[in-house]
This record gives C-alpha cells, sequence and structure tokens, in this order.
C-alpha cells in the first residue's frame, strides 16, 4: 500500500527534513543537509541499512578528482558526460548529466575529505565504455563497506535515523505542498510526521515483480538481484501526485551472475579478454557493449546461461573484488589444464569452444575485428590454466523513476515542479536513457551520492535553519 492523502489534523512530530530510505542516496542527502544546518529523520524499513547500495561493488565513477590526479589520470566533467550521454545514445536530459558529471568529482572528494572514505581510483582494468580510468572504490571493492561507512558517518554526525520502518503514506496540501509522511513500525505500530521539505531516496521498482512485468516485461521471469525493498514506492506516489516519471524501461542488468551461487563475477573477466560462450561452445555477440544490456543476451541463449572463459592472468585482475573470491571459494570457477579439459568440465563440446577461443587469438594477433565487431588489445597474452565460471543474466536495480530538475526538485507532470519534494538516487529517474543499453557502468551509485548529496543541500535550503 502506497498513498497520498490529505494531511491530517494534527502529527505525531513536526520536523524540518524527512528523508525516505537510508541507502547510499539517503544517507548521503542526509550528511549534506546536516552540514547545512538542518536536522534531517531517516526512515529506513530494515532494521539495519543496506539497500542495493550494499549489494553493489561500491564503485563509482567520478572525473578530474585527486585520486585520478595522483596516479597520472587525464579526465575532465565533459569527456565523462559525453560518455554518459554516449552510452545512452543522447536519450538524457543534458542539464541533469552536465550536473551530476560535474559534481561526482567534488562528491567523492567531499566523502573522502569530510567523512574518511579511504577511495582510490581502479587503474588495472577499465568498464565498458568510460574514456578514462575514474571507477573510484573502497578497498574491500564492495558495497556493503561503502554503506557500513556511510552509516557510521551519519550516526557520528548525530543524524536521527528510524529503522524498521516502513513509509506509506504521503501527506499533501491543496496547494501541493507535501506536508508530511506517515510510516508503519516492524510492530505494526504507526506514526505521523509532518516536515517542511522530503527527500525520496527508496530507490526503483526492481523488487515489485508487477512493476517490472508492467514497466520492463524483456526481464519479467529474470533472477532480481537487488535489494528486496526496493519496491516502487516513488513510482506509485508519483502517479498518485501527477509527478513526470520519465525512462521507465530502464534498468541495470548484468549478464555475469555465477548459477547456482547467485554470486556477482566481476565484468573484469570479459573486459581483459574473456569471452562467453552459450551451451553449445559458441559465442553469441560482442561482449564489451556493456554488461547490463548483456543481461538480455544471456537470457536468450538456451536455458538462459552462459559460460565466462578467460586465463589466469584475467583471473588474477578479478581476485581484487571480495565477490569473484567468495565465487572461487564457493566452486563457481571451474579451472583445467587445457581449453579441452575445461570444455569437457562445461560440457560443451570442445571444438566449438577451440574454434572461438583460435578466432580471439587471431584478432588479437592481427588487430581485426571479430565477426561480431569486437576487438582485443594486444596486450592481453592469454597464459593458461583456463577458467570457466557459469553465469545467467539477472536484473539489478531500475533506473527509471521520478523526473527531476537540476536542484533534485521532482517536476510535475503538467509542468513545473513541487516546491518541497525531492528525489534522489534509484527514486529518481537515472542517467541511463531509455533501455538497458544506456546504462554505463557505475550510474547507479553516481546517481545515488551525487543526487544525494544535492538534494540533502536543497532541502536543506527550504526549511527553517538550526542554530548550532
Ligand atoms: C549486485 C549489484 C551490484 C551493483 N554494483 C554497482 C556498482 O558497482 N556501481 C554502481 O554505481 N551501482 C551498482 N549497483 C547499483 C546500485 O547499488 C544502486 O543504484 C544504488 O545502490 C542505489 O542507491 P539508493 O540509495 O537509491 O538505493 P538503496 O541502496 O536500495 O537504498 C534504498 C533504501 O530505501 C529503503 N526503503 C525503500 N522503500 C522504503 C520505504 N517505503 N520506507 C522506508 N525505507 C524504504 C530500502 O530498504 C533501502 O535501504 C549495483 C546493484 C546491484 C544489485
Amino acid at each position: 500500500m502506497s498513498r497520498v492523502l490529505p494531511p491530517p489534523e494534527t502529527f505525531d512530530a513536526q520536523v524540518p527534513l524527512v528523508i525516505v530510505g537510508a541507502g547510499a542516496a539517503g544517507l548521503c542527502a542526509a550528511l549534506s543537509a546536516h552540514e547545512a544546518g538542518v536536522e534531517p529523520v531517516v526512515i529506513e524499513r530494515d532494521a539495519v541499512p543496506s539497500g542495493s547500495t550494499a549489494l553493489s561493488a561500491g564503485l563509482i565513477p567520478a572525473a578530474g578528482t585527486r585520486f585520478q590526479r595522483d596516479k597520472g589520470i587525464a579526465d575532465s566533467a565533459e569527456l565523462f558526460a559525453a560518455d554518459i550521454q554516449r552510452k545512452a545514445h543522447g536519450e538524457n536530459d543534458p542539464a541533469i548529466v552536465e550536473t551530476i558529471a560535474r559534481n561526482a568529482g567534488p562528491t567523492i572528494e567531499w566523502l573522502a575529505d569530510r567523512y574518511g572514505l579511504p577511495f582510490d581510483v581502479i587503474d588495472n582494468f577499465n568498464y565498458p565504455s568510460h574514456s578514462a580510468f575514474r571507477m573510484h572504490g573502497l578497498p574491500t571493492r564492495s558495497g556493503a563497506e561503502l554503506i557500513d561507512r556511510l552509516r557510521a558517518a551519519a550516526e557520528a554526525s548525530g543524524v536521527t535515523l528510524l529503522t524498521d520502518s516502513r513509509v506509506d503514506t504521503l501527506f499533501t496540501g491543496t496547494d501541493g505542498r507535501i506536508r508530511g509522511i506517515e510510516f508503519v513500525r516492524g510492530d505494526g505500530t504507526r506514526e505521523r510526521i509532518g516536515c517542511d521539505a522530503l527527500v525520496l531516496a527508496c530507490n526503483g521498482y526492481g523488487g515489485n515483480a508487477a512493476l517490472v512485468r508492467e514497466l520492463i516485461p524483456e526481464m519479467a521471469d529474470a533472477l532480481y538481484f537487488g535489494h528486496p525493498g526496493n519496491q516502487g514506492e516513488a513510482v506509485a506516489w508519483g502517479r498518485a501526485l501527477g509527478a513526470e516519471l520519465a525512462h521507465l524501461g530502464a534498468y541495470q542488468g548484468h549478464g555475469s551472475v555465477a548459477t547456482p551461487h547467485n554470486i556477482l563475477v566481476t565484468w573484469a573477466v570479459i573486459m581483459e579478454g574473456g569471452i562467453q560462450v552459450n551451451t553449445e561452445g559458441r559465442r553469441f555477440c560482442d561482449e564489451t557493449h556493456g554488461y547490463s544490456e548483456q543481461a538480455a543476451e544471456v537470457l536468450r541463449q538456451p536455458g538462459g546461461i552462459a559460460w565466462n572463459v578467460f586465463d589466469d592472468r584475467i583471473a588474477n585482475v578479478a581476485r581484487q573484488f571480495e565477490d569473484f573470491r567468495n565465487a572461487e571459494k564457493g566452486g563457481a570457477l571451474l579451472t583445467a589444464a587445457s581449453l579441452d579439459d575445461l570444455a569437457a568440465r562445461m560440457h560443451v563440446p570442445a571444438a566449438a569452444l577451440r574454434e572461438e577461443w583460435d578466432e580471439a587469438e587471431r584478432c588479437k594477433a592481427n588487430g581485426a575485428a571479430d565477426r561480431f565487431g569486437r576487438t582485443f588489445a594486444a596486450s592481453h597474452a592469454f597464459v593458461g590454466p583456463w577458467h570457466a565460471v557459469k553465469v545467467t543474466g539477472a536484473l539489478f536495480h531500475t533506473q527509471g523513476g521520478l523526473a527531476i530538475d537540476t536542484a533534485t526538485r521532482v517536476k510535475r507532470h503538467r509542468g513545473g515542479v513541487f516546491a518541497n519534494l525531492f528525489a534522489a538516487g534509484g527514486a529518481a529517474s537515472g542517467v541511463s536513457g531509455e533501455t538497458a543499453s544506456g546504462y554505463l557502468s557505475g550510474n547507479g551509485l553516481l546517481a545515488a551520492t551525487v543526487l544525494g548529496r544535492l538534494a540533502g543541500k536543497a532541502a536543506a535550503f527550504l526549511t527553517p535553519i538550526k542554530v548550532r
């Protein structure tokens, strides 16, 4: 149940700012609002904040950071914005892309310098369609570390966090201003809080099977790999409020989830020169377009699965990821001294696998594109033993949502904006265009951290400043 109702006569409490959701977006919003002198109340349905943020690799793209400069990486917000738009086929609002690209570097440095998040920039492999090394990660390369550090920062700042509490109702006046919210605690008790401003940071609708079937039919039967609490309240409230909703068919898929282990296998295994074959031992596309669109490609193969095949050098690059190490520990990685032995372990025809591998080797040697248009870097000399992981395609998170302006205010369907309603992260429409193929790696946490920070700051301007 997600409702929009007229305001009650009284609220149980009145606060300047409510933030719904304590993922990366909600916690960044809380930190920036608090810095602006406003005490936000963050309401989170789980007992301990985790969200899809905790399930992610925690990698955030940003351009022009000091972490890049320290490694001699030349990059700029303009180049980053161009990469985002190119991947999204030019389908994004350029003003939002420009705002996000320009604020990403300062956001990473803000989290590092003000809150001590020890980012560094990955420079030993690159993600599809990024024209510079700009993916910033924490030491474990895991989103669990990111959310734990953000929560610790919020707690240390004294931000009020109400957990085990699900917001299901928004209250609006006849003037369209948000007056407050109602939430239900784990024990069933209800509470109403009035607020001067509201930030929706409750992510998208990946966990709502009915909405996925309606809005993203190609992933209706896919494994959902995101947080179950992403139930699409922002879309439901947006529909009831008359908000503009955008890019509802966009999503981040992933074509490399180890099955049946259900562990993400980093796309580094492909970008470093590995290939994907189906159960017939045959490649089926240029895998390097992006892992997001590859989810549907893999699901179209027999049995809805594929095999990632790569060598030992690539496995060593992938081992920097905790997920990959867990997949290996969990027995997802098949290893063999020769390709023929590997094919036998995979139960695919050895001749077909050998042909595919030979074609990749040939293209690498002569620099030519293969039959799908993929080129392999000559530096990628293959070194045995050989490895394979059985994978499937999954839905990670949705990218459509509430359309916002550059100050993260939610737009009205009929024009204009809601004066005191903001959206960030997966609750807002992202910068991934209209389909899975528009997703540039890192767009998820990019929109969560950057828009979250902007939303907190913008919402704080609307509220009475607390004197400290
Ligand atoms: C496996 C996986 C790997 C990924 N890897 C990356 C990556 O490396 N880089 C990247 O950029 N992106 C990645 N993503 C995407 C990224 O995780 C998300 O885009 C990002 O975490 C969204 O942040 P958020 O704060 O909007 O949402 P979330 O982190 O999901 O937080 C939303 C919070 O709101 C709470 N909530 C929801 N509804 C309510 C309600 N009604 N009342 C109260 N609370 C509510 C939820 O419980 C949740 O805690 C990955 C996603 C997955 C699933």
